[in-house]
């Protein structure tokens, strides 16, 4: 996990959408800029650990912002976002001032990678950390989006999770009331490595404390545990499903 200021600057509200729920992941938190003039109005409101700038924006692109930052003197990195692949695009890019580059559509995964060039994270591997991160996303009431959402050939895994999913809390309320231990953990166990293949890592990592709670035979947290389960997966979602 991550901590810290992400200055993004983006037109587009479902990138826009999309690129804070990602962030928010990650645990940074978000300043969405409009257009690049904003972004370099208010670069100097927060201390930014990195900056995402979409390149194609009107009033000002992001080749004119990064340029204007530069020529200010400021060294945050900043990550050119565009939905061209073309060759040259990234020399046009780096020329600009940028330090890197990341093509449309935008994944959890390409998202990271690019940040865990100049960003550190946070005590990278502590239990308690990242339990903090789940406690925290799950104070929010907001839909959870599968990290497959923007992926035109993978978000399909993610709504046929979604589909089933209904199923599968049928059955876990069904072995809750029998007290059939053996079905809640295999149906746990199922759910630990299909939610993150479904592009919902906080499923996996829910199932496998509820897994843990389950062979400590602790019903108490178990039942607790599987209670807040069920509020996460009402929250599910496999894509922003912008109108
Ligand atoms: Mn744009």
């Amino acid at each position: 996990m991550y901590s810290g200021h992400v200055l993004v600057a983006e037109d587009n509200p479902s990138n826009q959408m999309l690129i804070q729920l990602l962030l928010k992941k990650l645990g940074f938190e978000t300043t969405m800029a409009d257009d690049g003039q904003i972004a370099v109005d208010i670069y100097d409101s927060k201390p930014f650990k990195i900056i995402l700038m979409d390149m194609m924006m009107p009033n000002m692109n992001g080749y004119e912002a990064t340029q204007t930052l530069r020529k200010r003197g400021v060294t945050t990195p900043i990550v050119a976002v565009t939905a061209n692949a073309m060759k040259g695009d990234r020399e046009k890019c780096l020329e600009a001032g940028c330090d890197e580059y990341i093509s449309k559509p935008i994944t959890k995964d390409s998202l990271e990678k690019v940040i865990s060039l100049f960003v550190k994270p946070d005590n990278q591997g502590d239990v308690d950390m990242s339990d903090d991160g789940v406690a925290k996303i799950n104070q929010d009431a907001g839909p959870i989006i599968s990290d497959l959402a923007s992926d035109p050939d993978l978000y399909i895994v993610a709504e046929m999770f979604v589909d089933r999913l209904g199923e599968i809390i049928g059955n876990v309320k069904q072995a809750l009331a029998s007290e059939d231990s053996k079905a809640l953990k295999d149906l746990f166990h199922e759910i630990k490595g299909a939610g993150g293949s479904a592009g919902f890592q906080i499923l996996t990592d829910k199932s496998a404390a509820i897994e843990k709670l389950i062979l400590d035979d602790n019903k108490e947290e178990r039942n607790a545990a599987i209670e807040e389960f069920f509020k996460i997966c009402d929250r599910v979602q496999a894509t922003a499903e912008v109108a």
